[in-house]
């Protein structure tokens, strides 16, 4: 482990009692001082295993966890979950219902307590600050919001100035206005509490936006991990590419230079020199499409969608399959029926080895937008 490093994990696996496959399986992630890390996955990838695993809740069958440079998990170490300097969020907030938002936050500073009620008292107000809730210290966590109460579970798990914070699906139980103000502010508060933290999350936006870093996991294996930028430019696998970029695939056969296709025909580099010869599935995220009117061109518009700065086009292509495009609004939008050629910039493009029976498609984990 390197002194940089606050949590090591190598070889880490999991399988619960009475299942036949591994909830997580050799996962080996190291995080940085004061970074911030987004598990990410769909439902069921082993994410909160995981998750319950570095904070202590959960005993790894193989593997070692370290944290600040303690083994706290390992063949023959474990260290109890109270011991290991970590700060939780949960996913319902857990605050006491008949205890203040101060009396909650001060609930982990037992010791501070004992020592020097007056410091006690400067620290529950240093956290209700860096949270922004000065002035909520004496209510009830049924008399202030969602958003609040989720603000408040974080004051609580930093007040004691943790080594590592664990949140668990922090901002899932907020509606989508709230949720997207917290995220942006969660960031703030952990980078302003010089926080280490590692966060659990099925939202690909969230987990881009928030983190340093992102481990993207697939049925209890990791797929992919690197920075948002690296993950959402490069990809390493078509799962990452379906998950996290909610890209389309265009099903491509090699004519000398170009790569045919049921939309056209495309000069594209290859991102990958391996055995991708004759077929594969070009990647092409719905932002870089650009739609052209053209009455001979085989793609229609089948369904638009005005989300105010940008446009979503549902793309019907001759096979039966659809695209996604988004663009920009910029005061011009294209009616459904259109028929239009699309286009894209070579470079935004990515070549995938062909998935037998593939068709023109849009990732299977295209979301609603928000
Ligand atoms: P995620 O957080 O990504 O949704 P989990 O870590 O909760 O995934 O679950 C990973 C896998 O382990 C799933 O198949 C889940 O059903 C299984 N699992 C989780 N907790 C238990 C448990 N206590 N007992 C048995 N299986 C479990």
């Amino acid at each position: 482990m390197s002194e940089s490093a606050i949590l090591d994990m190598v070889g880490i696996s999991k399988q619960y009692p009475n299942t036949n496959t591994s909830a997580v399986e050799d996962i080996s992630i190291t995080l940085n001082h004061g970074d911030i890390l987004g598990l990410l996955g769909p439902s069921g990838c082993g994410k909160t295993t995981l998750l319950r695993i570095i904070a202590g809740f959960e005993q790894p069958d193989r593997g070692v966890v370290e944290i600040a440079g303690q083994v706290v998990s390992g063949s023959k170490e474990w260290i109890p979950p109270e011991r290991r300097g970590v700060g939780m969020v949960f996913q319902n907030y857990a605050l006491f219902p008949h205890l203040t938002v101060a009396q909650n936050i001060a609930f982990g500073l037992e010791i501070l307590r004992k020592k020097s009620p007056k410091q006690l008292q400067l620290r529950v107000a240093e956290v209700l600050e860096l949270v922004g809730l000065s002035g909520y210290a004496d209510r009830y966590p049924h008399e202030i919001s969602g958003g609040q109460q989720q603000r408040v579970a974080l004051a609580r798990a930093l007040a004691p100035g943790p080594t590592l914070v664990l949140l668990d699906e922090p901002l899932s139980n907020l509606d989508v206005q709230v949720r997207l103000k917290l995220r942006q502010e969660l960031r703030q508060i952990l980078k302003a509490a010089r926080a280490s933290a590692v966060f659990v999350t099925h939202d690909q936006e969230e987990a881009l936006s928030i983190s340093d870093w992102v481990a993207v996991m697939r049925h209890g294996h990791l797929e992919q991990w690197g920075t948002p930028e690296k993950i959402y430019l490069e990809p390493a696998s078509r799962f990452v590419a379906e998950f996290v970029t909610q890209a389309n695939f265009i099903p491509a056969q090699r004519r000398g230079n170009l790569w045919e296709t049921e939309v056209g025909c495309f000069a594209i580099a290859s991102n990958d020199d391996s055995d991708i010869t004759e077929k594969a599935d070009l990647m092409v995220r719905q932002e870089d499409f650009i739609l052209k009117p053209d009455e001979t061109a085989s793609v229609v518009i089948r369904d638009r969608q005005f989300l105010g700065r940008e446009l979503h086009y549902c793309l019907q292509v001759p096979s039966g399959g659809e695209l996604i495009a988004r663009t920009p609004f910029g005061g011009r939008s294209l009616p459904v029926g259109m028929r239009v050629q699309v286009m894209f910039p070579q470079d935004s493009v990515r070549v995938f080895p062909a998935v037998s029976g593939s068709e023109t498609r849009t990732s299977a984990y295209v979301s609603v937008p928000h």
